[in-house]
């Protein structure tokens, strides 16, 4: 509950909404998921997964080491071979509609501990996550027995066994990102997610093998960063597809290096959200909350550059401090939390980190007027004005709510500053002017340019960047190819 802390003579509580969770069902351990079973790691060993909203353990996963990659891979060599290379495309289909409809009747549950898992609030996963992640097994479904539409006079291969390694801002979404695709070219796959958020990974497992896809098409393996080294280094995989941090994206791109596997890498960001003099102001004011805010601000393609025209920038800073001190956050399964918890303990320290060299680097510092809860991993909407260029907030990906905001004259002088950058995922801009959105959208460096909105995402359009944010796609057609060969 809040108090509205505004200079008006209204404000008001909000009674709590929270979302149940006695229809969840979680295991108190899990195993990897090979060949069609749950199996034990060869460790032996487990891991706890903890709810970043209180920092409870939630349950147990299997570290899989290179063993049980090894396993893992066999079986998705084995599936590719005598199963799915010979499964027809129809059937493929059919698997594929089979996944996302067991996915949809179980929406309210993976929402939940999506939630529970990664600390996002409940009315994301249920709106946007989940639904999104749907889709794509959907969208992905309908192009599996049309590949001669979707290339034409090509003939069209899978590639074979692909590793997949996700990261844990949209756990469930990046794997259906990975996976759908993968499928409905016709390849097998191994998952390794990541180990913050293992739980809805496990929960597909389950779906997987209720929807009766033949045993070693899809394989899961939980564990850390090694498991995943294990992945991208065994020699019968014929490509990896990773989403997470640029740094961990070069050692991918090192290791492979000399090999012939395939590889597409979707990383970090920095990306510019520019308003210009003449946008809607109050709808630039939501665009700019949804754009560093969304998901705690963990979102690779986040507006965490805010780049505002002179002449409106004081109304611009003083209505985007007056909405970020309405902004609630807190327990992120009730439905009133605009901002949920940290991911985990050490994100919330990379954050807090960089908040403090962001006061040494002498700009400005506003935080929200929210009350933090006590326990759990929580960090106020910050927003820092008074910055420069060369600052390490403005060109470091912070990956928390943390904006910077800079002012411009002309579009020249925006465009050079929103391409100063090492990253080039995504940018948006705020006109009244359509003329102006071409201009901008065809000179900036990113893989996407919203206009007069943000963050908003489709299966059927291509995302990806530029840059040191990675290349490939995934969505679309484009995001089919990447799982194709084409003679
Ligand atoms: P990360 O540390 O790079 O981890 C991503 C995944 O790689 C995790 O499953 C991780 O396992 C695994 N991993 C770690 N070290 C590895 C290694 N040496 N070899 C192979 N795999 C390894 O990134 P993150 O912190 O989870 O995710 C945040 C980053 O993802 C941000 O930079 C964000 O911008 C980026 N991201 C990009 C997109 C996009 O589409 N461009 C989308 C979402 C996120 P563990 O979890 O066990 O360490
Ligand atoms: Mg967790």
């Amino acid at each position: 509950m809040r108090k509205s802390d505004l200079n008006n003579d209204f404000s008001w509580d909000y009674a709590p909404a929270l979302e149940g969770t006695s229809h969840v069902n979680i295991q108190k351990k899990y195993d990897l998921f090979i060949d069609g079973k749950f199996v034990r790691p060869s460790s032996g060993k487990y891991f706890d997964t903890y709810n970043p909203a209180n920092e409870e353990k939630i349950s147990e996963v299997a570290y899989g080491n290179a063993k049980d990659v090894d396993k893992a891979v066999k079986a998705a060599r084995k599936a590719y071979k005598n199963v799915w290379s010979k499964v027809s495309p129809s059937e493929r289909s059919k698997y594929i509609y089979r996944i996302a409809r067991l996915m949809q009747e179980r929406a309210r549950e993976l929402a939940v501990i999506e939630t529970l898992d990664s600390g996002k609030v409940i009315t994301e996963s249920r709106d946007v996550d989940i639904p999104l992640a749907c889709n794509h097994f959907f969208y992905y479904a309908g192009w599996a027995d049309k590949m001669e539409y979707a290339f034409p006079n090509r003939k069209v291969e899978p590639l074979g066994v692909v590793g997949q390694i996700t990261p844990w801002n949209f756990p469930l979404l990046m794997a259906a990102w990975k996976i759908a695709p993968a499928l409905a070219a016709g390849n097998t796959v191994v998952l390794k997610p990541a180990e913050t958020t293992p739980l809805t990974a496990l929960k597909l497992a389950e779906i997987i093998k209720d929807s009766g896809l033949p045993d070693g098409v899809v394989n899961i393996v939980t564990g850390y960063g090694d498991t995943g080294a294990a992945l991208v280094n065994h020699n019968d995989v014929n490509k990896i597809a990773f989403t997470g941090s640029t740094t961990v994206g070069k050692i991918i791109q090192e290791s492979i290096a000399g090999t012939d596997k395939k590889v597409t890498l979707e990383l970090g960001g920095k990306s510019a959200n520019i308003i210009l003099d003449d946008a809607p102001i109050d709808q630039a004011i939501e665009g700019i909350v949804n754009g560093i805010f969304f998901n705690q601000g963990h979102v690779c393609c986040a507006g965490s550059r805010l780049f505002v025209q002179e002449g409106i920038a004081d109304v611009v800073i003083k209505k985007l401090k007056r909405r970020m001190d309405n902004l609630i956050v807190g327990n992120p399964l009730d439905k009133n939390t605009d901002i949920g918890a940290i991911n985990s303990k050490e994100q919330l320290k990379t954050i807090n980190d960089y908040i403090k060299i962001g006061e040494e680097e002498g700009a400005q510092i506003h935080q929200g007027s929210c009350k933090l809860p006590s326990k759990g991993y929580y960090c106020a909407p910050t927003i820092f004005t008074d910055v420069a260029q060369s600052h390490r907030i403005t060109q470091e990906e912070i990956f928390g709510p943390v904006l910077t905001v800079q002012t411009f004259r002309t579009v020249d002088e925006v465009i050079q500053k929103a391409n100063n950058s090492p990253y080039g995922l995504a940018a948006g801009i705020w006109t009244d002017k359509g003329s102006r959105i071409f201009n901008l959208s065809t000179k900036l460096r990113a893989g996407v340019v919203w206009a007069n909105t943000y963050n908003k995402f489709d299966p059927t359009s291509p995302f990806g960047g530029y840059k040191e944010s990675g290349f490939g796609r995934e969505g679309g057609l484009h995001g089919l190819s990447a799982y194709v060969n084409l003679k």
